[in-house]
């Protein structure tokens, strides 16, 4: 049994819910909206916040107000901000922002690359081969580190493909390790389409913390079949203290159409907190935040401390 000696104290979540929420929406949510959702998740306690991407404007027109939105909002600066880049001219086009942002603080600390573990998925997705993406990546991640950002990379479908089924973990390690090699400081592991157990993360995770040696291993669930929060305890239980998540369980992929959000952070925080493991989150603002989003989404959400509120003890 899972004694709290077992667990670690603390662990680091990034919400992703500006960046992997908002660009699933069906409808585009006006950017004061997001700016006004993002300046109250970065007053809950959250220390990473990955707040819009550099896609193209055609291809995700969601997160067109990319530059808007970092040009607005007001996040502390012990807030690290991260932005997902796609490819070389999403890094064009982020450095050139970076370089004639106004203000006290840069617009943004840290990048995300995402590639996918599996051919068919990576296809339908980028367009790209595996290897294609992984070339590109390779010229992105020094050139960010370079300009003094912290560099994250996402592997999607690195627990299976909805394609492909079984995804090998010699493989996803293999791709992990080449994108430490090009500058990645964070891997996050992806599943993406939610076919992940809590054997396979548990074993897949301890696996990944013994070969990525100094890189921090982050893990990315999504609830697409209620079991997202059972892979947290078993990558927890196998040594991670790095997790994303998404506020109200916003979320999903491009691909395949319907693929559902990640694990809510308030279901996260709240679990954690129960356990003894320290967020840094003050789970009454999350809710907050979250309630707030599903006031502007105008819809019931998939979270579920949301709709029970937090665990009462007296
Ligand atoms: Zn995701």
């Amino acid at each position: 049994m899972l004694a709290e000696s077992d667990l670690p104290r603390a662990v680091r979540i990034r919400e992703v819910g500006p960046r992997d929420g908002f660009q699933n929406e069906p409808e585009i949510i006006p950017t004061s909206e997001k700016v006004r959702l993002i300046d109250l998740l970065a007053r809950t306690g959250v220390r990473r916040l990955e707040v819009t991407s550099f896609v193209r404007p055609d291809v995700i027109p969601q997160l067109a107000d990319a530059a808007e939105v970092l040009a607005a909002v007001d996040i502390p600066q012990d807030v690290a901000i991260s932005v997902l880049i796609p490819n070389e001219r999403g890094l064009d086009n982020a450095l050139a922002l970076l370089d004639r942002h106004p203000g006290p603080r840069r617009a943004f600390d840290e990048i995300n690359v995402f590639l996918s573990a599996s051919e068919t998925h990576n296809a339908k997705n980028v367009n790209r081969t595996v290897e294609e993406s992984l070339v590109g990546l390779e010229a992105v991640l020094p050139r960010a580190a370079a300009a003094g950002l912290r560099c994250e990379a996402v592997v999607a479908t690195s627990f299976g493909c909805p394609y492909e089924g079984r995804v090998e973990s010699a493989r996803v390690l293999e791709i992990a390790n080449r994108l430490a090699a090009a500058g990645a400081q964070e891997i996050a592991f992806g599943d993406t389409t939610g076919m992940a157990n809590p054997r396979q993360v548990g074993a897949f995770i301890a696996t990944a913390l013994a070969r990525l040696g100094g890189t921090e291993v982050t893990a990315h669930f999504h609830n697409t079949r209620g079991q997202g929060l059972a892979n947290v305890l078993a990558a927890l239980d196998a040594g991670c203290t790095s997790f994303e998540s998404s506020f109200g369980e916003l979320g999903g992929c491009p691909v395949p159409v319907g693929a559902t959000g990640n694990i809510a952070t308030e279901d996260l925080v709240s679990m954690l907190h129960e356990m003894g493991v320290g967020t840094g989150i003050d789970l009454d603002l999350l809710l907050a935040a979250a309630d707030e989003v599903r006031t502007v989404l105008g819809r019931s959400l998939g979270s579920h401390t949301l709709v029970a509120g937090p665990v009462r003890w007296s």
